[in-house]
């Protein structure tokens, strides 16, 4: 198959929409990271989407609208919390588990019987969405367990051959994926930190519940709420391990390290070492977000074998990071 690039012009636009309507995926931009979508009524081409992935089928997908109408055609249940925070947060990198309409397939929400749902801001997914009069089911699109990809060329690498058609938004705004709450607990439930920090959530709505599997590995047997949580995720080829501690020891722990193929991601601005990648300064939270996936691509294309992490604040948007840190580094962090 060809994979087509096209900058998001207005013909672009509705290729895209006419390609969704008639069952086919598409990676598109938004302000999260690249998504892999279809229609997300139309079991085959959700299908196509775990397929194209390597997706576990237990593995629910995100539904995304432009419109808050279109919220109550596939949520069941709509508590008042939800609208306060859609109100101050949506379009925007937040998403919000409601108990779903039987619209929505089981295929799109792994079989659960609820569905997530996001209002994203990029321009060129609202478009999409209005002019295919979609409902767009769409996970992040990289290979299952890779970094997601906040450009259109790291979407290439992962999908040349495998689908049609790329629309070419540029880099993403925030880089990181949105953050999940589920509305369908007493207590909303933060199953994944994202750009929308718990602090903004509980400033919004009040007490936020947060999933254990947000800073910890899941037991074994453990039943998951969130089927994303338990899944190995975010991972270059390379090893990642995270290190932690002053700067100055930080950089002599990995200076001792005598493997070839070392790497390391640090914040920017301080004394950088061989072989060192910046991912941001240290008090800039957002920065650290929106590179941290483009760094970990590009550390495999360096022919990294490991890749040593500064690890960042979990404060703020700093707990998002460290959530996709811990899981590429399958939770290895050493103390220095
Ligand atoms: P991604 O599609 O890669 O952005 O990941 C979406 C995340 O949302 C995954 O961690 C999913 O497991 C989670 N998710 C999606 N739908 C639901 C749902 N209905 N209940 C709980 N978690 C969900
Ligand atoms: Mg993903």
């Amino acid at each position: 198959m060809l994979t087509r690039i096209l900058t998001p012009d207005n013909e672009a636009i509705i290729t895209a929409a006419k390609l969704l309507k008639a069952g086919q995926i598409a990676a598109l931009p938004t302000e999260t990271v690249y998504g892999l979508a279809a229609d997300a009524k139309n079991e085959a081409a959700v299908k196509a989407i775990f397929e194209a992935k390597g997706r576990p089928q237990d593995n629910p997908l995100i539904v995304h609208i432009a419109d808050i109408s279109q919220l109550y055609e596939i949520a069941a249940e709509i508590p008042d919390k939800a609208l306060t925070l859609a109100e101050k947060f949506w379009p925007g990198p937040l998403t919000m588990i409601f108990k779903k309409k039987s619209v929505i397939p089981d295929v799109t929400s792994g079989g659960l019987d609820t569905v997530a749902v996001r209002m994203p801001s990029h321009p060129i997914m609202q478009e999409i969405i209005r002019r295919g009069n979609l409902f767009i089911a769409a996970p992040s699109a990289n290979i299952s367990g890779r970094p997601s990809c906040t450009n259109a060329l790291d979407v290439f690498e992962d999908f040349n051959g495998k689908i049609p058609l790329i629309i070419d938004g540029g880099e993403c705004n925030i880089g990181l994926e949105s953050t999940v709450l589920s509305l369908v607990t007493d207590t909303p439930t933060l199953f994944r930190p994202g750009f929308v920090t718990v602090e903004q959530l509980e400033e919004t709505v009040g007490k936020i519940k947060i999933s254990e599997a947000v800073t910890s590995p899941i037991k074994q047997g453990e039943r998951v709420q969130s089927p994303g949580m338990k899944y190995r995720h975010y991972s270059p080829n390379a090893k990642v391990v995270l290190v932690k501690g002053e700067h100055s020891k930080v950089c002599q722990f990995i200076k001792d390290k005598e493997d070839s193929g070392v790497f390391a991601l640090m914040f920017e601005g301080e004394k950088p070492i061989d072989n060192c990648l910046f991912y941001g300064k240290r008090e800039d939270s957002a920065e650290q977000a929106k590179n941290l996936f483009k760094r970990l691509r590009e550390v495999d294309r360096l022919g990294a074998k490991t890749v040593y992490v500064e690890c960042p604040s979990t404060l703020g948007v700093g707990l998002a990071t460290f959530n996709r840190l811990i899981r590429a580094a399958a939770f290895e962090i050493v103390n220095v």
